[in-house]
């Protein structure tokens, strides 16, 4: 029998599930990372442990003290989680944008949470400005900083890479995802090339994100809008600097929309939206490296965080997405 050791010890390490549908539309085999499996239900459990236990390492946090942070939910979600657990407290900035899932469950969690209008980032209102503002402002807090933390990006280097290689036994062609901060493609990207330089990494960027145009064409500029939230990003972050992408992909809503409804009524899985964006990406990926190639991606989070949007007729028609069979008589 197989005992954890602690709480914390139930991050990372998670399943890798060959997914039927994306590996037969492409004729390839595509593997999703379970990062919904995590105890905060999302990737960033990783970022949150690794940025916590790397301001540990500096003597950067004392006993008691408070991490800050700006983010789109999951990454409080796993601070919170993290931070209970080692006895820590979190403020948690967040645009008012993200879904009511999120606030939620970081208040229920124990997260003293500051909602902040949508504005760019060039706004010092933006919710990283503020959070870092707070954290200054905070006695004995640390802001997490999570876009220009390495920590982050260290986290899949040292975790998800790894893991990733090792469940494969080394044959992987390629590997796409999404970036909100960039450390999951970035890290994921650094850790497997180290493995083998020809692992293809490939950036699937939403709509409204500058990232596509900027490894496309060395400019970071943007066109249409994306309702995924955590993903999307307008700048190369510390966390972004020097990822190795070889290709890029740009992933509609309805795109990977069709991905998320399919991986739930074919496959029993309920995803969020970054995570049908991702599969799509993958699809895509696996079409240009060849039949038979062997793709993995990241199932960012949990549907249940959606329930009051993706999952909900109203939101979908509001937003111009297709409403599945099963919620058309909601
Ligand atoms: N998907 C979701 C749902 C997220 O919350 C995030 C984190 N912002 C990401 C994807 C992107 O991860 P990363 O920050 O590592 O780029």
């Amino acid at each position: 029998m197989h005992t954890t050791p602690n709480t914390l010890a139930l991050i990372g390490n998670t399943p890798l599930v060959l997914l039927k549908g994306p590996s037969e539309a492409a004729g390839a085999e595509i593997y999703g990372k379970c990062e919904f499996a995590n105890p905060g239900a999302s990737v960033k459990d990783r970022a949150a442990l690794g940025i916590v236990e790397d301001a540990e390492a500096r003597g950067s946090i004392a006993p008691g003290g408070t991490f800050v942070e700006g983010t789109a939910g999951n990454t409080g979600i796993g601070l919170a989680l993290v931070a209970n657990a080692k006895g820590y407290k979190t403020i948690i900035v967040m645009p008012e944008t993200q879904s009511r899932e999120k606030m939620d469950t970081l208040r229920a969690l124990g997260a003293e949470l500051v909602l902040v209008p949508a504005a760019p980032y060039s706004n010092p209102a933006h919710f990283v400005h503020t959070s870092r503002r707070i954290a200054e402002e905070t006695p004995n807090a640390v802001w997490a900083n999570q876009f220009d933390n390495i920590a982050n990006r260290k986290a899949h280097i040292t975790g998800t890479a790894e893991e990733i290689w090792a469940q494969m036994d080394g044959r992987i062609d390629g590997f796409t995802c999404a970036a909100g901060t960039g450390g999951t493609i970035a890290g994921v990207g650094m850790g497997l090339k180290a493995k083998d330089e020809a692992v293809c990494i490939a950036l699937s960027d939403p709509h409204g994100a500058a990232l596509y145009e900027y490894y496309a064409h060395g400019e970071l500029k943007s066109e249409g809008s994306s309702v995924a939230e955590g993903i999307g990003q307008g700048r190369i972050t510390a966390n972004l600097e020097g990822a190795p992408i070889d290709t890029q992909f740009r992933i509609s809503d309805a795109e990977g929309m069709e991905w998320v409804t399919r991986l739930l009524a074919e496959e029993g899985l309920c995803l969020g939206l970054s995570s049908g964006i991702n599969v799509a990406g993958a699809v895509r990926l696996a079409r240009h490296l060849g039949p038979g190639s062997r793709v993995a991606t990241i199932l960012c989070d949990t549907g249940f965080r959606y329930l009051s949007t993706l999952y909900n007729r109203a939101w979908l028609e509001a937003k111009g997405l297709v409403v599945p069979p099963w919620l058309q008589h909601d």
